[in-house]
C-alpha cells in the first residue's frame, strides 16, 4: 500500500499546509484517514473526490474533522453534476450530531466504530485502539491483503496499550505534538521522548512524526527520536509518499 500525507500540522493549518489527512491506497482503491482543515482541497492533488468512498475520522477535534462538511457536500453535489455512483462512507466514533450531519446530506452514510470493530474496505481491514485524549479518540491499524501494516496514532498520550497496538507495524505515523521535556501527557498528546519510547518498545520498522507543532524547530523533534536510537524516522511533510 501507499500512504500520501495530505496534511500534518497540529491544531490549525499553515498557508497551503493542511492539518491531519492521510490518503492510503492500494490497487486503485483508496481510504482517507482524517479530514482536517484544508484536506478536502489538498487531497484533490492525488484523487478525485468522486473516487474516494471511505473516510475514517479518528475524533471530532477540528484539526481532524472540520472538512467533513466539505466532503459531504462534495459527494452530494458531485453525484448531481458528475454522477458519482457510490455513497461516501464516513466512519467515526459514535456521535449523534455527526451521524445526523452525515445522514442528512444525500449520498453519504455514517458507520460508527469502537475498539471492537474491524472494518473491511477493499483490500484493507481497519481496527482501532481507544486513546487517551480529551475527547473519544482512536488510533487506527490498517492491514492490507498482503499483511502489510500501517498504524496511525491520531492524538493520544503515551500508553502501554498503544505500544501493544503498534507492534508489528511496517509504518507508524505518530503524533509528535511536543518537544522533549514538555508535559504532553496532561494535554492528551506525546512529546518526542514519548514518541521515541513508543517506536522503540513497539519495534516498528519506520516512524513518521506528524501532527507537528507550530512553534520551535521541528527538526529538534526528529533529533530527539534519532538520538534515542530510532534511525528509521522522518518528519511528515505535505505531499510525502510512503510505500508500506
Ligand atoms: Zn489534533
Ligand atoms: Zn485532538
Amino acid at each position: 500500500m501507499k500512504c500520501t500525507i495530505v496534511g500534518m500540522w497540529g491544531g490549525f493549518p499553515k498557508k497551503n499546509g493542511p492539518t491531519s489527512g492521510y490518503l492510503v491506497e492500494k490497487d486503485g482503491f483508496a481510504i482517507l484517514l482524517d479530514a482536517g482543515s484544508g484536506v478536502a482541497a489538498h487531497v484533490q492533488n492525488y484523487i478525485e473526490l468522486n473516487k474516494l468512498h471511505h473516510l475514517f475520522l479518528s475524533h471530532y477535534h477540528y484539526d481532524h474533522s472540520v472538512d467533513l462538511g466539505a466532503f459531504l457536500f462534495g459527494r452530494m453535489i458531485g453525484t448531481y453534476i458528475d454522477h458519482a455512483d457510490k455513497h461516501l462512507n464516513v466512519y467515526g466514533p459514535k456521535d449523534k450530531s455527526i451521524s445526523q450531519q452525515v445522514e442528512n446530506t444525500r449520498f453519504n452514510t455514517f458507520h460508527p466504530y469502537d475498539e471492537n470493530s474491524a472494518i473491511k474496505a477493499g483490500p484493507f481491514t481497519v481496527t482501532f485502539h481507544k486513546n487517551t485524549h480529551p475527547v473519544e479518540t482512536y488510533a487506527m491499524k490498517i492491514t492490507d491483503n498482503e499483511g502489510k501494516i500501517l498504524v496511525y496514532t491520531a492524538d493520544s498520550s503515551y500508553r502501554k496499550s498503544l505500544v501493544k497496538f503498534s507492534e508489528n507495524a511496517d509504518i507508524l505515523i505518530t503524533e509528535c505534538s511536543h518537544y522533549a521535556g514538555e508535559d504532553a501527557e496532561k494535554l492528551g498528546h506525546m512529546n518526542a521522548e514519548e514518541v521515541a519510547l513508543l517506536a522503540e518498545k513497539s519495534g516498528v520498522k519506520k516512524v513518521v512524526l506528524s501532527h507537528l507543532p507550530h512553534y520551535g524547530k521541528v527538526d529538534e523533534l526528529l533529533q530527539t527520536v534519532k538520538s534515542a536510537g530510532i534511525e528509521e524516522a522522518v518528519l511528515a511533510e505535505t505531499g510525502m509518499e510512503i510505500e508500506v
